[in-house]
């Protein structure tokens, strides 16, 4: 029997897809090279608490058929991310908001912080880069504080070197609101994502472990379809040259105590400390147990023996993305979507708006 699809990779964008297309009677093959579905929003528990496993995925959208849509899946809770900061031992409200600022400077309205503000940002009136973007933002001092170590970390690159559009995502606030996100929809899945996974894939034939490229042609002859999920160059054979990723190590502990840090989130901003943050998994979904399971997670340079977390989009590998997506056109067999093969810093929401529109795409051809 011939599939209508072959879908390379279990994660967000291929359960999305792949849920649509059953829903409407298709059959679907499904391949990952790891042994678990899910990708990087898998979790697993431990200790009778749900482990991140690739790092903290908090879910957040202002997409209410998005919101809809995942919420058929799993009850969220009504966790919302307020991370703590840690530099050079001294602690701070975050994202920067009016406690921030009180914090730095004793500002104590709005106001007053503008005022302090205005008399600190760096006037640069086309920002290039994100370093130049955060100080005509908030001034040489808050950057130090916040912006500048982690983000060396986070990318193994300077500030100067990097899009703006990666530190645009964070809010600054002049009011006392420590959300992380804008959005009105946010929280974590009770139970974790894998059961939300399963639940998408459920019908599918699934194959774990397994190589697409060691067989590629064989794969690919059992359907009528392939999504892709993977990274664009490797499809391509790395014709072009090898698109750049950053990558995480996370070092995990069970620690015999019932809390250790008291926040899911604590971020390290000083350039010293070799972490960028620590996560308590249990807060995610406010376990009370005994025990708590805690994650220090290292950026890390990547090659093509470890995972790719981070699409570097800096103009030289964007030049190199457009060489591999004009290619495209040429596999008209071959769906691509998700942060790999679209290349994108893609959050879970938008993974999911982006595969359900692939899917209604493919149901209107
Ligand atoms: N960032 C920072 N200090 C922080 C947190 C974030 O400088 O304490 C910068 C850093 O460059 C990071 C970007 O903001 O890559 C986006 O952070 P976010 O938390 O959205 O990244 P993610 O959770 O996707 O790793």
């Amino acid at each position: 029997m011939k599939y209508d699809y072959l879908i390379v990779g279990c994660g967000l964008f291929g359960a999305t897809f792949a849920e649509q297309m059953m829903k409407n009677g298709k059959s679907v093959l499904m391949i990952d090279k790891r042994p678990h579905i899910g990708g990087n929003v898998y979790t697993e528990s431990t200790e009778g608490i749900n482990v991140h496993k690739y790092g903290a995925h908090i879910f957040h959208t202002s997409n209410e058929a998005v919101w809809n849509y995942i919420r058929q899946f799993a009850t969220f809770n009504h966790y919302v991310n307020r991370p703590k900061v840690n530099y050079k031992g001294k602690y701070y409200s975050f994202p920067i908001n009016l406690m921030t600022l009180y914090q730095m400077w004793g500002v104590t309205t709005p106001a007053e912080a503008e005022a302090k503000l205005a008399s600190v940002r760096v006037p640069i009136e086309h920002p290039q880069n994100l370093e130049e973007w955060i100080l005509s933002q908030v001034g040489e001092e808050i950057y130090e504080t916040f912006i500048k170590g982690y983000t060396t970390k986070q990318w193994g690159r300077q500030p100067s070197e990097l899009p703006t559009f990666i530190i645009r995502r964070l809010p600054i606030r002049l009011t006392f609101d420590d959300n992380y996100f804008n959005d009105p929809y946010q929280g974590i899945p009770i139970g974790g994502y894998t059961p939300i996974i399963e639940a998408m894939t459920k019908g599918a034939d699934i194959h774990l472990g397994v190589d697409f490229f060691a067989d590629q042609a064989a794969w690919e002859a059992k359907a009528d379809k392939v999504v892709f999920t993977g990274k664009i160059d490797e499809y391509y054979d790395y014709r072009f040259g090898e698109l750049e990723y950053r990558t995480l190590r996370f070092d995990t502990k069970v620690l015999d105590m019932p809390d250790y840090q008291g926040n899911a989130v604590i971020n390290y901003t000083d350039e010293d400390t070799p972490y960028t943050r620590i996560l308590e998994h249990k807060h995610f979904e406010f376990e009370q147990g005994p025990k708590t399971v805690v994650t220090w997670e290292y950026p890390d340079a990547w090659d093509r023996s470890k995972v790719p977390y981070y699409p570097v989009n800096d103009k030289r590998n964007m030049e190199l993305y457009h060489q591999y997506d004009a290619l495209k056109v040429d596999s008209a067999h071959v769906i691509f979507g998700g942060r790999l093969a679209e290349y994108r810093y893609y959050d879970m929401h938008q993974v999911i708006a982006s595969a359900l529109a692939t899917a209604q795409k493919e149901f209107n051809s």
